[in-house]
C-alpha cells in the first residue's frame, strides 16, 4: 500500500512541488512516511523523506531543499519492514550510473535467495524494505546503462512492483508483468511527463492522462531525447491486476485498470441489491468506503439513502491503529450515529468489505443504540480469507472473520438481523468485461505466484 509519483519536467519546472501535490492526492495509499528525491541535473540528488503524512512532513523549508526539474515521490504504508525512518522512500544509493533513487508500490515475494546472494557479495542493506533489493541489484550490476541494469535486476525478483527510478539524467517507470498495482503516464501542461499510481493525482496537477503503463512495460525518459522510449519485460501469460484496488483501496475519483473506481463500486452495490435485496426504510453507507456501493444498492432497490452515520474526517483509517484495544476505541472516535434519522427505522448498512468484523460490530451497535428497529448488513465484496503478499496491508489468516466464523456466525458476531455478501461471480460479472485478468487471491487463495 503505497503511492508513487515521478515528474519529468521542462527546465523551469519545480518538479518537487508537483511530486508533493501528486503524493498529497495519493495520501490514502500510505500514511506511514512520505518522501521526495529531486534533481537539477547535477551530480547529487536531493532527498527529503521521513515519517508522517505528506502535509506534516513537507514543510516549506523541506520543499525548498528539493530543487530541479526531475523528481520522484512516495508515500508509504508499511507492508514489509517496520515503520522506521530508514524505510521511508524514495531510497537513494550510489551506483555505476551515479546516484539513483527508487520508489516502489507493491511487494516482492521469494526474496531470500537474492538477499543471500547480495549479502555474500558483501552488500550492506540500510533498510528493511524489499525495495532496497532492487536498488542494490542495480548498484552491483555490471550492465553498461541504467536501463540495462534495471532489466537485469527485475529478472531476479518476483512479485508486485510498480516503480519509478531516477538518476540525474534519466527516469524509468515500470509495472511488473502481472500488473498487480496501477501506474499511469500523463503529460504535463507546458511539456514534460508524469507517472502516478492513480489518476486522481493527475487531476490535481492538471496533467493529461495519456494511458496506463502496460503490465511488464518499461518507460524510459532521458535528458538527451525528447520522447519517452517504451519497451517490455519478458511477458507473462496472465495479468493479475489487484481487484481489491477497485473494491476498497483506490480513490473513487481515479480510473484504475481502465475502470472508474466509483462507477465500479456503485455497480457492485447494484449487483448486491439483485443478489441480496432487503426490506428496509433506508440504506445507510459506512462512510466513506461504503458510499458508492450503498448508492448502487439504494438506486437498484429504490430505497432512499440516508447518511445516518457521520465520520470525523480528522481521524485516520481505523485499520492503521496498531492494537486491537486502540482500534475499538478508534471506531467511536471516527463515527457517530444520528439518532433522529435512525430511531424506529429498518436500516440496511452497506460497506465495501468485511475484514475483521470489528468496525461493523461497533457501528451496528451504535445504530441500534440510536433506536433503529432492524439492522441488516450488506457487503459489496465476497468474504476475505487470504492475506495479501502483493502489496496490500491485510491481517493474518486468523484475523479474517470469514476464517473463524461462517456467515450465520458472523451475523451473530456483528449483531445484524441479516448479513449477505456480494458473491464472487457477482463481483466478477461487474468487472470481467473490462480487463484481461485480476488477482483475486484474498478471496480465493489462488496465488498467481508460487510462494516459497
Ligand atoms: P472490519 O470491521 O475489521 O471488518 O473492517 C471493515 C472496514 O475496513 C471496511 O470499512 C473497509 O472499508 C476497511 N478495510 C478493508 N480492507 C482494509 C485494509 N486493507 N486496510 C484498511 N481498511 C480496510
Amino acid at each position: 500500500m503505497c503511492g508513487i509519483v515521478g515528474v519529468w519536467g521542462r527546465r523551469e519546472t519545480e518538479a518537487s512541488i508537483l511530486a508533493y501535490l501528486g503524493s498529497y492526492a495519493q495520501q490514502h495509499r500510505g500514511q506511514a512516511s512520505a518522501g521526495i528525491v529531486s534533481s537539477d541535473g547535477g551530480k547529487k540528488l536531493y532527498r527529503e523523506a521521513g515519517l508522517g503524512l505528506v502535509r506534516e512532513f513537507f514543510t516549506k523549508e523541506r520543499l525548498s531543499c528539493l530543487p530541479g526539474h526531475i523528481a520522484i515521490g512516495h508515500n508509504r504504508y508499511a507492508t514489509t519492514g517496520t515503520v522506521k525512518e530508514c524505510n521511508a522512500q524514495p531510497l537513494v544509493a550510489e551506483t555505476p550510473f551515479g546516484e539513483v533513487a527508487i520508489a516502489h508500490n507493491g511487494n516482492l515475494v521469494n526474496t531470500s535467495a537474492v538477499v543471500d546472494m547480495l549479502t555474500r557479495r558483501g552488500v550492506l542493506f540500510t533498510s528493511t524494505t524489499d525495495t532496497e533489493i532492487i536498488l542494490r541489484l542495480i548498484a552491483t550490476s555490471k550492465a553498461k546503462t541504467l536501463i540495462a541494469s534495471v532489466y537485469e535486476a527485475l529478472a531476479q525478483v518476483e512479485g508486485a512492483y510498480s516503480l519509478v527510478i531516477m538518476s540525474a539524467t534519466e527516469m524509468i517507470a515500470v509495472r511488473d508483468p502481472r500488473g498487480f498495482r496501477p501506474l499511469c503516464i500523463g503529460k504535463l501542461e507546458g511539456g514534460g511527463y508524469v507517472f502516478v499510481s492513480e489518476t486522481c493525482a493527475l487531476d490535481l496537477i492538471e496533467a493529461t492522462h495519456m494511458r496506463d503503463i502496460f503490465p511488464g512495460e518499461i518507460v524510459l525518459l532521458r535528458s538527451d531525447t525528447t520522447n519517452p522510449e517504451y519497451s517490455f519485460l519478458p511477458a507473462i501469460e496472465k495479468r493479475h491486476a489487484c481487484l481489491f484496488e477497485l473494491v476498497y483501496f483506490a480513490r473513487p475519483d481515479s480510473n484504475v485498470f481502465g475502470d472508474n473506481v466509483y462507477l465500479i463500486r456503485k455497480a457492485f452495490g447494484a449487483e448486491l441489491a439483485r443478489e441480496a435485496p432487503a426490506t428496509a426504510d433506508m440504506v445507510v453507507p459506512i462512510p466513506d468506503s461504503g458510499v458508492p456501493a450503498a448508492l448502487g444498492y439504494s438506486e437498484a432497490l429504490g430505497i432512499p439513502i440516508e447518511h445516518g452515520l457521520i465520520r470525523n474526517h480528522y481521524v485516520g483509517r481505523t485499520f492503521i491503529e496498531p492494537t486491537q484495544s486502540i482500534r475499538h476505541f478508534g471506531v467511536k472516535v471516527k463515527h457517530n450515529a444520528i439518532r433522529c434519522v435512525l430511531a424506529g427505522k429498518r436500516v440496511v448498512v452497506v460497506d465495501d468489505s468485511l475484514v475483521r468484523g470489528t468496525t461493523s460490530k461497533k457501528l451496528i451497535a451504535m445504530i441500534r443504540n440510536a433506536g433503529a428497529r432492524e439492522v441488516h448488513m450488506r457487503v459489496g465484496s465476497p468474504p476475505l480469507v487470504e492475506p495479501c503478499y502483493y502489496g496490500i496491508d491485510t491481517p493474518t489468516r486468523e484475523e479474517y472473520i470469514a476464517n473463524t466464523y461462517n456467515i450465520e456466525e458472523t451475523r451473530q458476531f456483528i449483531g445484524a438481523d441479516s448479513l449477505q455478501y456480494l458473491s464472487y461471480a457477482g463481483m466478477l460479472s461487474v468487472v470481467r468485461k473490462t480487463s484481461q485478468g485480476y488477482c483475486t487471491t484474498c478471496w480465493t487463495r489462488n496465488h498467481p505466484i508460487h510462494i516459497l
